[in-house]
């Protein structure tokens, strides 16, 4: 039986997340019969390459899902506010990369290897949502613990690294460290301090709690995700140096005893889970093991010994690719092959 094809669309097709959805698109093989790229009027003009064919951009407006079956949005909250909801009058399906309709009662909120059943809540406003990248690459760990042995908190470190906030800061942190190895000042604009040789705990704003934006995505993400409000999240989101990989350092106590040897070999076989975790070799995920490539590493694994059912890991992914624009693509494919 011949494969059914899709009409696709990428919005924010030039961006950090955009490109790498055309990529992955490719990649993947994912059933396309022709692809739309879009992106704000500032790119209009320029080409972009899928399957060693150059298609041109065009602008991101209402108009421009007619005859489209799957947006993929990668265009920021503003954009995805507003035409998300346009894109699905038009009989498309959106799958929407921003925060904007993540905590939406009617709109399903999916990491695939975590809840692929909630992809079929599509129908009630014709769009779906990716999770922030820091509680995709978690959940895909925390997933088969979950399962098995319950969790009743969550205590999240991260190491997050610039290119979650876009092009502009990948040429920030490359500008600023040129600029401070030749002594000269390093301009500041995308974050409020210097990201070269430093650390900023400081993701997205800051809400009354005193908890970051970021941090309560993690926080309520979680909770939608696994359907279990009784779970404590507590986050602490921090942007570190690195280009690209987000980095994790996540404490849990489980609900009933567990045995370490079966929490290894859980993760060992979990669906896009690698273990990394060969300590006396040196041998632990790091960011530039994870860059370029889609799985969540996942080492340290260790217990907690200060409580009674506590565990420690390291968990690592990368942020543009699992983060976002792979996860994205894998609820399409979900999409695609259940639903359309
Ligand atoms: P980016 O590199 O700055 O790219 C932004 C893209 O959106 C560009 O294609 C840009 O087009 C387009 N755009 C911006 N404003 C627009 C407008 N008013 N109308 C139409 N298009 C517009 O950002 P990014 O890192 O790819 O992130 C994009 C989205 O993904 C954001 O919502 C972000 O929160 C989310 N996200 C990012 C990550 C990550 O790790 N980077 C992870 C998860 C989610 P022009 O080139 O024409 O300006």
């Amino acid at each position: 039986m011949s494969r059914k094809l899709f009409t696709v669309a990428v919005a924010g097709a030039t961006g950090a997340v955009g490109n790498e959805m055309i990529r992955g698109l490719e990649s993947r093989n994912f059933p396309v019969k022709s692809l739309k790229l879009l992106a704000s009027s500032r790119s209009v003009g320029r080409t972009l390459k899928f399957k060693g064919e150059d298609i041109a951009v065009e602008e991101l407006t209402g108009d421009a899902f007619k005859g489209v079956d799957i947006a993929l949005f990668s265009a920021g909250g503003g954009p995805s506010l507003e035409f998300a909801p346009k894109a699905a009058a038009a009989g498309c399906v959106v799958v929407d990369n921003s925060s904007a309709w993540r905590m939406d009662a009617d709109v399903p909120l999916v990491v695939p290897e975590a809840n692929p059943h909630a992809v079929a809540g599509y129908v009630k406003k014709g769009i779906i949502a990716n999770p922030n990248c820091s509680t995709i690459q978690m959940l895909v760990a925390l997933n088969p613990i979950y399962r098995k042995y319950g969790l009743r908190r969550i205590v999240v470190s991260t190491y997050q690294a610039v290119s979650g906030s876009g092009k502009k800061a990948i040429d920030e942190l490359s500008g600023q460290t040129r600029a401070m190895i030749h002594d000269a000042s390093a301009a500041v604009s995308v974050y409020p301090h210097r990201i070269a040789f430093n650390c900023l705990p400081h993701i997205d704003v800051f809400l009354e709690n005193g908890y970051t934006k970021e941090e309560m995505k993690m926080v309520n993400e979680t909770r939608k995700i696994l359907e279990d409000s009784t779970i404590g999240v507590t986050a602490t989101t921090v942007r570190v140096p690195v280009f690209y990989g987000h980095s994790e350092a996540v404490n849990v106590e489980t609900k009933t005893p567990f045995d370490i040897q079966d929490i290894r070999a859980m993760l060992a076989s979990a669906p896009g889970v690698r273990l990394v975790d060969e300590p006396s070799a040196n041998v632990y995920p790091m960011a530039i093991d994870a860059q370029g490539q889609d799985d969540t590493l996942v080492g340290r694994i260790r217990r907690d010994e200060s409580i009674e059912n506590g565990l420690n890991l390291w968990i690592v992914a990368d942020n543009i690719r699992k983060g976002a624009a792979t996860n994205t693509i894998q609820i399409a494919e979900i999409l695609a092959e259940k639903y359309l």
